[in-house]
């Protein structure tokens, strides 16, 4: 299957602001296996945007648009499809009750332009919008397959993923049948890993593997032509045990899932609890574990021992082992370990996990940017302390530190 992404908004061709959803798009299609062949990008302007879905309906068959759903003036893309096709645009019930609702509930009096953004084309599937008030819009067109989407990100891919994704998957079982499984990584970088899966990556044809990173995770997503489950895992076999084979340490999950999930769930199932305590991450791993439904059973809480006096003074670090001449220090081998440690006997937990590292920009303790300890403690066992050395933004550091600290707790 051929895709195009059609980009609408003058913003983009002015450079105002990047074409984000372009990329996102993208990704998103070749792990579902389908080929990107063109992307887009066109002003708001009704008959520039007639023209990119005359061209876009001819050489692809499916194309995705993003921008113009909203309620102004310059906000075109429904009634150029509507045009296009020759359907009528019609009015989406449960849309329109939401914005009279939210309009009413805010007390601001709506205005008749909102309506438009509850209009969809008649016969077409709607496609929720969690983030904001704009339907999205599902259409198959003499054999093209269009999909609109709103312009900005936020709303744009939750209604991808949750809604968008699920139609397109069920007009390519009709057309072309695929089965696709996915692979996640953690405590390892995409780079890395795949570096560890190159030749397999460059001469794939079926199974198509197709890694991505998202904060602090890679998922692999391998896809085949396959008519049923069976014979889909059957094509797959042979692919997926030779990447277990190379990079199968950092496996942690057959499942869409993020590695907390899978903490959490093995938690649950030993009755067992965790606690953090957390340094360079600021928060981050108890915000990633507290995310999860129903954390509470399983995770007591975390403490952000950020600066060396609370080290010190909530979880016992001795200052001689934080500061001074010929200390270890803060970012140590010694710190992750008794933070961790401690935390057993000041929280009453049966796990502790404690993150000390130099998020950067510059070094700290003339201990290089990226430089991380994670402290593993259990009761009854001696501390263990890995070491990771990661790259990146302050702001990637921390969060695959955080990642790769639930990463190694589980395993
Ligand atoms: P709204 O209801 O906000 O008007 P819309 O669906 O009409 O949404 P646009 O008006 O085209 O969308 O764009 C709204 C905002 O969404 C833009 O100002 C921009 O911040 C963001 N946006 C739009 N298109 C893109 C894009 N291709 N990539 C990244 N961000 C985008
Ligand atoms: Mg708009």
């Amino acid at each position: 299957m051929k895709a195009e992404i059609v980009a609408v908004g003058t913003e983009l061709l002015l450079g105002q602001i990047v074409n984000t959803n372009a990329q996102f798009l993208s990704r998103e299609c070749a792990a579902l296996g389908i080929d990107m062949f063109y992307q887009t990008v066109v002003g708001d302007n009704e008959s520039r945007l007639m023209d990119a879905f005359k061209l876009a309906a001819s050489r692809a068959d499916v194309v995705i648009c993003t921008g113009g759903l909203g309620p102004t003036q310059d906000d075109l893309t429904k009634d150029v499809l509507a045009a296009f096709t020759g359907r009528n645009l019609v009015l989406h019930e449960p849309s329109m009750n939401a914005i009279t609702e939210l309009f009413s509930t805010r007390g601001i009096h709506m205005v008749e332009s909102n309506r438009k953004q509850a209009l969809m084309l008649e016969g077409s599937d709607p496609l929720h919008n969690e983030t904001g008030l704009a339907v999205g819009i599902a259409y198959t067109h003499e054999g093209t397959h269009f999909i609109l989407l709103p312009g900005p990100p936020k709303e744009m891919k939750p209604m991808f993923t949750k809604y968008a994704s699920a139609w397109l998957r069920s007009v390519m079982i009709d057309e072309v049948p695929l089965y696709s499984k996915m692979l996640k990584f953690a405590g390892i970088g995409e780079s890395t890993l795949e570096h560890q899966l190159l030749d397999l990556i460059e001469a794939q044809t079926d199974p198509t593997i197709a890694p991505y990173a998202k904060e602090g995770e890679v998922t692999i997503r391998l896809t085949t032509r396959a008519k049923s489950v069976a014979e889909g895992e059957r094509n797959l076999q042979a692919t997926e045990q030779e990447i277990r084979r190379r990079v199968g340490d950092h496996l942690y999950a057959v499942e869409d899932v993020p590695i907390e999930t899978v903490v959490l769930q093995m938690l649950g199932e030993s009755g067992l609890k965790l606690a953090a305590a957390e340094s360079c991450t600021g928060g981050l791993l108890s915000d990633l574990i507290t995310t999860v439904p129903g954390s509470s059973h399983a995770f007591i809480g975390g403490i952000i021992c950020y600066s060396n006096a609370l080290k010190h003074k909530l979880l016992n670090v001795p200052m001689d082992v934080l500061e001074g001449e010929g200390a270890p220090g803060a970012v140590s081998i010694e710190t992750a370990a008794i933070l961790a440690q401690q935390l057993l006997a000041v929280t009453g937990s049966d796990f502790g996990i404690s993150v000390t590292g130099v998020a950067g920009p510059s070094s700290s303790e003339g201990k290089p940017v990226g430089l991380v300890y994670v402290g593993l403690a259990q009761k009854d066992a001696e501390p263990k302390v890995v070491t990771l050395r990661l790259s990146g933004t302050r702001e990637t550091i921390k969060h695959r530190a955080a990642k790769a600290a639930l990463f190694h707790f589980w395993k």
